[in-house]
């Protein structure tokens, strides 16, 4: 079995996976979104003090496993430097208490595995990673080739959500809050405009922060704010970052054969979006893969699945060798 740590952001979480059939046998996260809800967005400093006390916590749950144990996987890159080393020092202390071998996990390729949980992974695959740091189109050749596609030259999807819900009074994060209040709205109410419509062609990349100024506008402009306009703005909001995501998406698949399309991130729970993804790959004759709804946002599950593959492959980091990194940018071929 693997043990699976995962500190990112501000969540944290373990879990217990079966290395033979994949299995995920214990898997439990603890949330600090009420915490940061107070300060409208992750603080970093209070994000890594509430890991140190919840990590334990769960840790103490998995102690039966402890014998079965093969590996430790952690995430150790990208998130925040702070909240990362809590769930990497965890990690180094059970592999020289317990005598096992460490594997550093790759969030993003974390994600990706989100959707192999329990699962034999299939690639090649094209995947669309929808986060609150990351706005991505790979072209999945294995866990070890993935060629970047598109990526966003400002804010990402969730990102947005959560920046256009703070303008509306919203708590952090206000994704899955945008989505429900979009649901009672008039998505064509405001007609905001879907950007880089008028890039030149050759040119393939999202961006989400004139989108987000084009709702301040609106907001702004506002004379009172009820909840049919909140509604209102939410789903027209809604409705043009979507349309955004599908109008590159289909641009990048003009040229290139799709067959097998997956979503992941914690924005890949949207409904929405997912209707929209289904009827593009219906288009296309593609399958459309999506992870279940509780492994969308950061779990420790989707490490561990990450760490079968690791674990198979025989990538082991020594105790020197791992390290936290912000940043991923060398995850990608070209
Ligand atoms: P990254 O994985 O890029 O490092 P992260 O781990 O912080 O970032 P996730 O936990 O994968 O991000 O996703 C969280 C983001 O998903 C938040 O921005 C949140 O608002 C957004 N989100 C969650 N549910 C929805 C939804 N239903 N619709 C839109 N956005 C959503
Ligand atoms: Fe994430």
């Amino acid at each position: 079995m693997i043990l699976s740590i995962e500190s990112s952001c501000d969540d944290s979480s373990i879990a217990i996976t079966r290395i033979e059939d994949k299995k995920l046998l214990f898997h439990k996260k603890i949330s600090q979104d009420e915490e940061h809800a107070k300060y409208g967005g992750v603080v970093p400093e209070l994000a890594a003090r509430l890991h140190a006390i919840t990590l334990p916590k769960i840790l103490e749950e998995t102690q039966p496993y402890f014998e079965a144990l093969k590996a430790i996987a952690v995430t150790n890159e990208p998130g925040l430097s702070v909240s990362l080393v809590e769930g990497v020092s965890m990690a180094k202390a059970l592999s020289v208490a317990l005598h096992l071998p460490l594997l550093g996990i790759n969030h993003l390729k974390g994600h990706i595995c989100s959707l192999f949980i329990e699962e034999e992974t299939r690639f090649p695959m094209d995947v669309l990673l929808v986060s609150g740091g990351h706005t991505q189109l790979l072209h999945v050749k294995s866990l070890e080739q993935i060629e970047l596609l598109a990526t966003t030259m400002d804010d990402s999807f969730g990102e947005s959500f959560d920046k256009v819900g703070k303008m509306l009074g919203l708590p952090y994060p206000a994704g899955a809050i945008i989505e429900t209040y979009a649901q009672k709205g008039d998505a064509k109410c405001f007609d905001f405009t879907i950007p880089l419509q008028g890039t030149s062609s050759s040119m393939l990349a999202f961006s989400y922060s004139g989108l987000k100024n084009q709702v301040r506008l609106c907001i702004e402009a506002q004379e009172r704010m009820d909840e049919q306009i909140l509604c209102d703005i939410c789903a027209s909001f809604q409705r043009v970052a979507v349309a955004h995501l599908m109008q590159k998406i289909k641009k990048a698949y003009q040229a290139r054969k799709v067959e097998h399309f997956g979503v992941v991130g914690g924005a890949s729970a949207n409904l929405y979006l997912r209707g929209e993804l289904e009827r593009f790959c219906a288009s296309k004759k593609a399958q459309l893969y999506t992870a279940k709804m509780a492994f969308c946002s950061d779990n420790a599950a989707m490490i561990g699945r990450c760490g079968v593959e690791a674990y198979q492959k025989g990538v082991f980091v020594s105790l020197e060798e791992l390290k936290v990194r912000s940043s991923s940018k060398d995850i990608f071929y070209m």
